[in-house]
């Protein structure tokens, strides 16, 4: 595993217990010879006595003995959602009533701006697949669970306590609850620090705090959008997810009249040819890779999860047919859980910058890490301040 962050980075990471970071880097420290995992309970050592390492056999290699505490040894990015998290603080979960199918509300870390959120997500809702109507955000959901596949839909909206979220699923969905939780906590990034993010930020962070990066309810869908956006308008990108979706999605009902189809599976996707997609009006060269990313997320190939190893898989994006740095950072940034993803030469972040040149811009860029996504945001958002 390569690393991706530098050694200042990875000291902020590890201050913050970001859970995120967790299995993605290992912290020794010279005046202990011993190792930890960035989210342990133990204080933070000094700056002046941590090494960085990208792997467990890196820190053993160097001599460096397990911490008892957090176990390294146990944690890698694939088992790292499996771990109790005690340094980063849990946080709650409630059942709650809902006439229309189980309803849950997840605490969030204040402040937390969904409205700015929701204006993100609007601005990108693919027709049948997901809708926003007032403070709800809406979507149709298709999931495999205990070798099933179920469909149905959910809504998210700010519960009446604040700095938490309503989460009501559809009944069909009722047996995948824990995994559906965990998809809405990535897609409305309910678990970030925003305290220590903002400290991170500087000036940066003050206009809107408590602006998070939307992740992603399905890697494969964020994957798909992140091309059909390559070098148009969100809207324009918005309006062909929906055509695609409503082609070759898989149709359902639900209690939502513009809820109605279910974003179709790598799977599909894999077997279609670009005589299929194009007449959507995608370029062939972007149907080519659209093709390319289902097949190598329906083999295997390609993860697009949080418990990915990000170096990894970003190399392995990189390497499918139309796939440039942007693409690959902009699904890292919403799909593989990656704080730190930075599309550097995005039109809207170059632009919010006053910046013509890409490499000044990741100059600039270098004190918000491992925070740069955040950073991403907040550029994103004072261009529609
Ligand atoms: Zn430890």
């Amino acid at each position: 595993m390569a690393m991706l962050l530098d050694d200042d980075s990875c000291y902020r990471a590890m201050h913050a217990r970001d859970r995120r970071f967790d299995g993605r880097f290992f912290v020794a420290v010279a005046s202990t010879r011993i190792y930890c995992r960035p989210v342990c309970s133990a204080r933070t050592p000094r700056r002046e006595n941590c090494h960085f390492y990208a792997t467990v056999a890196a820190a053993e290699a160097a001599g460096y003995r397990a911490c008892l505490r957090c176990n390294p040894g146990r944690c890698s990015p694939e088992g790292a959602e499996a771990i109790v998290y005690s340094g980063s603080g849990k946080l709650s979960v409630r059942r709650c009533k809902s006439s229309q199918g189980p309803a849950f509300e997840l605490d969030c870390r204040p402040p937390y701006d969904w409205k700015s959120l929701l204006a993100f997500l609007a601005a990108r809702a693919a027709a049948g697949v997901e809708e926003i109507d007032h403070e709800a955000y809406r979507r149709t959901v298709r999931l495999q669970c205990n070798g099933r596949e179920h469909f149905g839909w959910i809504e998210v909206s700010p519960a009446e306590k604040e700095s938490a979220l309503r989460v009501v699923m559809s009944p069909s969905l009722a047996e995948t609850g824990p995994e559906i939780l965990d998809r809405v906590r990535r897609l409305m990034d309910v678990s970030a620090n925003p305290v220590e993010i903002a400290a991170g930020l500087g000036r940066l962070g003050q206009s809107h705090p408590g602006l998070r990066v939307p992740g992603a309810f399905d890697g494969f869908e964020i994957g798909v959008r992140a091309i059909l956006g390559q070098q148009v308008t969100v809207a324009a990108a918005r309006t062909v997810a929906g055509r695609f979706a409503s082609a070759f999605g898989t149709p359902i009902d639900s209690p939502f009249a513009s809820l109605n189809q279910v974003f179709p599976a790598p799977e599909k996707v894999a077997q279609l040819t670009v005589d299929h997609i194009a007449p959507l009006g995608v370029l062939a060269a972007r149907s080519r890779s659209i093709i390319a990313l289902g097949r190598a997320i329906a083999d295997g190939t390609i993860q697009l999860g949080p418990a990915t190893d990000v170096a990894a898989e970003l190399t392995k994006l990189r390497a499918l047919p139309g796939i440039g740095e942007w693409t690959a950072q902009y699904i890292a940034m919403r799909a593989l859980d990656w704080p730190d993803a930075f599309p550097h030469t995005d039109f809207g972040v170059m632009k919010a910058l006053g910046e013509t040149n890409p490499g000044r811009v990741l100059k600039i860029a270098q004190p918000w890490r491992p925070w740069r996504a955040y950073a991403v945001m907040h550029l994103w958002r004072s261009l529609h301040a």
